[in-house]
């Protein structure tokens, strides 16, 4: 089966959560089953091998798949989290969330300068959280060569506020 389908056979769909109204795509049930999340981290591998040197991940959900795909294609893993978490010097965005604001932070030193990144999240929804943490590996002198998302909630327009980046995502809905 391809990335996409076995990506689509372990998503759950939670209605009114975390709120009324929305449904809520849970992943899961690919995290917990090693064959189909080996053949969804394999298809992200094979796409960009070669053509960059770290993989980055935005707190949490991109860690739980951005350190796997990053050690089986043998590049380091940078991860990018929420304000306060990181010791040392940070560079710091915030961008807005459906209700309130958001802010996340990677150390100045994770990155080598010009190195080449593939960002990692679970879900792409309404983009700001890609589109900071895009500018944050930017701040920290390193290119943004492409996004990989699990899942793409295209009706909600993220790529809107990705202009000009390359963005892929194993499943769009
Ligand atoms: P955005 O900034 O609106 O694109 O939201 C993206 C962030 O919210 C990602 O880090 C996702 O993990 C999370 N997110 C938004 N909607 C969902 C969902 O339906 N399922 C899982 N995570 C979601």
């Amino acid at each position: 089966d391809s990335a996409a389908e076995v990506l689509a056979a372990h998503v759950r769909e939670v209605p009114d959560f975390p709120k009324p109204g929305v449904m809520f795509k849970d992943l899961t049930p690919l995290f917990r089953e090693p064959e189909a999340f080996n053949t969804v981290l394999a298809d992200i591998a094979d796409r960009w091998a070669g053509k960059v040197d770290v993989v980055a991940g935005v707190e949490a959900r991109g860690f739980i798949l951005g350190a796997p795909l990053a050690l089986r294609m043998g590049l380091g893993f940078v991860p990018i989290r929420k304000a306060g978490k990181l010791p040392g010097d940070t560079h710091t965005r915030s961008y807005d969330l459906e209700y309130g604001q958001a802010t996340i932070e990677v150390t100045t030193d994770a990155f080598t300068a010009g190195h080449r990144v593939l960002l990692v999240d679970d879900v792409l929804a309404t983009g700001g959280t890609a589109a900071a943490a895009c500018e944050l590996i930017e701040c920290a002198g390193a290119e943004v060569v492409a996004l990989e998302m699990l899942l793409e909630l295209s009706f909600l327009n993220g790529r809107d506020k990705l202009p000009g980046r390359t963005v892929h995502a194993t499943l769009v809905d």
